[in-house]
């Protein structure tokens, strides 16, 4: 089982520590070869057939049944059965958890809708256009703004125990459910959850793991690679910024032809890096499992939840 001296070994300074060496860029460039060959094969799939499906999860009781089968799946490959299950919904203004948040959206939104039809109003009473005029605009601009970005969170949140998700295929629900039910595995270690905020590196790299195991099994099975497309992108993406920022520390210039055309760093991914002054974890840790995924196979991500991985 996970312990606190386990949990030592994985904090984000030592698996930064740990991800960039010298001798890990040539190791990169052989793994984001890999990576921007099976994506651009994807990619060519995707635009001859239609892979996805027309089966857009919509009902709660439609989630909770994909969750189910997810569940099992995921128990089964790490080899936790916990009794209590978190709960799953989709993400709505009214459940989600940043209370600022949600009440600066409530508030926004009323103020937008208010102003609104008072300017209305004065606009029909013949009053001319001034700043006052748009404001409300710009006021339920910003509302709109932050519930679509709440409703397009996928999340665990570890407080109240449940799993936020966007609306998606079927095909895109399933890697997303099983990288934040990880999280939910990973906050019942306890030892684990006490120390998230020391561990981000390794518990975003672990959850893109069991995604990419998930994704490419569902691939195989269903004979669809539509289950494989969010975590190819991403995984890709991760990558390539790893790569890059390996080049930079080590004064190397990172090959051209290798890095043309692929994902780049995402809007959120910045905000991320300028608001903590890190790099989103999602790029250290899942670049480091990559490495390690390579050497000694996918039960790495079960081995580490018992303790027993040594990076
Ligand atoms: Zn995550």
């Amino acid at each position: 089982m996970i312990t606190k001296k386990y949990v030592n070994t994985i904090t984000d300074e030592k698996l930064e520590n740990k991800l960039f060496q010298p001798e890990n860029i040539s190791t990169l460039e052989e793994l984001l070869a890999a990576a921007r060959r099976e994506y651009q094969t994807l990619q060519k799939i995707q635009s001859k057939r239609r892979c996805n499906s027309d089966r857009r999860i919509k009902s709660q009781a439609e989630l909770e049944s994909v969750f189910d089968e997810v569940k099992e799946f995921v128990d089964d490959y790490l080899g936790f059965h916990f009794k209590d299950k978190p709960k799953c919904s989709f993400s709505r203004l009214r459940d989600f958890p940043d209370v600022s948040l949600r009440r600066t959206t409530n508030i926004f939104y009323v103020l937008g809708i208010g102003e609104m039809l008072i300017s209305g109003t004065d606009l029909m009473s013949g009053e001319p256009m001034s700043f006052f005029s748009i404001a409300p605009a710009v006021v339920l601009g910003l509302a709109i703004n932050n519930h679509y970005a709440i409703r397009n969170t996928n999340a665990y949140i570890l407080e109240s125990d449940r799993i936020l998700l966007h609306r998606e295929k079927y095909e895109t629900l399933v890697p997303k459910l099983a990288h934040e039910y990880t999280h939910a595995l990973q906050g019942r270690l306890h030892v684990l959850s006490s120390r998230r905020k020391e561990c981000r590196n390794f518990m975003e790299g672990h959850a893109r793991g069991v995604q990419r195991y998930v994704a490419r099994s569902y691939w195989e099975q269903k004979d669809n690679p539509a289950f494989m497309d969010f975590t190819i992108r991403e995984d890709t993406r991760e990558l390539h910024l790893a790569y890059r920022l390996l080049c930079d520390r080590f004064s190397q210039q990172p090959h051209k032809i290798l890095v043309k055309g692929l994902p780049k760093e995402t809007i959120g991914q910045k905000f991320y890096r300028r608001k903590n002054g890190t790099v989103d974890p999602h790029v250290i840790g899942n670049s480091l499992m990559l490495i390690h995924e390579a050497q000694d196979g996918n039960d790495i991500y079960r081995q580490m939840l018992q303790g027993e991985y040594n990076f």
